[in-house]
């Protein structure tokens, strides 16, 4: 099963990533997550993405694309994989489909996680993440047993530099001139399944397991 997440930043992608991936023994992969291992690691992939993240706009396709494809060439995707916060723009859904295509394969849900903009920076700003694991956090909706540990592994939580508040009007505009398109894009191609992301984070999954049923 292959699927992609979409839905604003806040949307609780990365949150319900976890659960579908634990569910349904699939690899999770978010671009995201990858540019801040390599931020991290200070490799030169980290040092160029770090730039627009920052500022909270995208990372250049040129850098994006490639890096997913590689991704999705590992052994652990042969049975299907999740995809986090990409594709982001019509071209990187191009090239995603493309190369699916070439391994006679397709996107079988595109599910899209609907939250307005009211709800986001409450979400964005009371978010923490664990610096280990990646684990999310929400200090009101979803906190840690501990406070600032993170229950999966013990690691420090931390709010992301792109969680203030100027960067995520900055995010909001981006997903709505770049990222929105995708909407329209996987509709045409009968993909799509839209959940109400305003319930609370048990019931979102509920809603998205009845769509995905009980295949593996
Ligand atoms: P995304 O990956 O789409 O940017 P996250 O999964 O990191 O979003 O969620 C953003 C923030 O909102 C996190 O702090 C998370 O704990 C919280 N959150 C996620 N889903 C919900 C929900 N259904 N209700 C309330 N808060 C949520
Ligand atoms: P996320 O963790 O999905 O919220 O992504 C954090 C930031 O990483 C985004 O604001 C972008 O700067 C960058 N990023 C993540 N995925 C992509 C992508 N598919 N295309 C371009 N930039 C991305």
């Amino acid at each position: 099963m292959n699927i992609i997440l979409l839905g604003p930043p806040g949307a609780g992608k990365g949150t319900q990533a976890k659960l579908i991936s634990e569910k349904y023994s699939i690899p999770h992969i978010s671009t995201g997550d990858i540019f801040r291992k390599n931020i991290s690691e200070k490799t030169p992939l980290g040092v160029k993405a770090k730039e627009y993240m920052d500022k909270g706009q995208l990372v250049p396709d040129e850098l994006t694309i490639d890096l997913v494809k590689d991704r999705l060439q590992s052994d652990d995707c042969k049975k299907g994989f999740l995809l986090d916060g990409f594709p982001r723009t019509v071209k990187q859904a191009e090239a995603l489909d493309e190369f699916l295509k070439s391994n006679n394969s397709q996107i079988d849900f595109a599910l899209l996680i609907e939250v307005p903009n009211e709800f986001i920076l409450d979400r964005m700003t009371g978010r923490r993440v664990c610096q280990s694991c990646g684990g999310s956090y929400h200090i009101k909706f979803n906190p840690p047993k501990e406070e600032s540990k993170c229950d999966i592994c013990g690691g420090i939580l931390i709010q992301r530099k792109d969680d203030k508040e100027e960067t995520v009007k900055e995010r909001l505009n981006v997903y709505e001139k770049q990222t929105q398109p995708l909407v329209d894009y996987y509709n045409e191609k009968n993909a799509l399944c839209k959940v109400n992301g305003t319930e609370t984070i048990d019931n979102v999954f509920k809603d998205i397991c009845n769509i995905l049923g009980s295949d593996k």
